[in-house]
């Protein structure tokens, strides 16, 4: 068994609420909000951050693009816009190692970085 968090999620061993799934990708409520609208969109192969992925498998990068617009239309975030946050590494504040992307909207997000 795995003991990476979102592998565990994708396998069903631990809940989530999913919004939408493909073949190749999940995507789910975040436990945490950080807005109105707060939704994880992951890759279901394990891959540790964005800039693996991307290097890796240009089809699966783009499907997990693809599942976040749909995800960012299905939840009426077209009109007004959203964000999308890949966190990547130490620096980047990267708390799971399993690749995914924040979808948030739904009331404005505030500036693009607080530090
Ligand atoms: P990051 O800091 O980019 O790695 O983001 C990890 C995100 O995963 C955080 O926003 C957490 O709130 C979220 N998270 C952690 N555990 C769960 C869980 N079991 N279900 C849904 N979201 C989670």
């Amino acid at each position: 068994m795995t003991d990476c968090l979102f592998c565990r999620i994708v396998a069903g061993e631990l809940p989530a609420t999913v919004v939408r799934e493909t073949d190749t990708t999940l995507a789910f409520r975040d436990i945490n909000p950080k807005a109105e609208v707060h939704v994880l969109v992951v890759t279901k192969e394990h891959y540790v951050d964005i800039a693996t992925l991307a290097t890796a498998d240009r089809e699966l990068t783009s499907d997990l693009m693809e599942t976040v617009a749909v995800v960012a239309e299905s939840e009426g975030l077209l009109a007004d816009g959203f964000r999308t946050i890949f966190n990547t590494g130490l620096y980047g504040g990267q708390e799971v190692d399993h690749v995914h992307a924040h979808v948030l909207g739904g009331e404005p997000v505030g500036p693009m970085v607080c530090k």
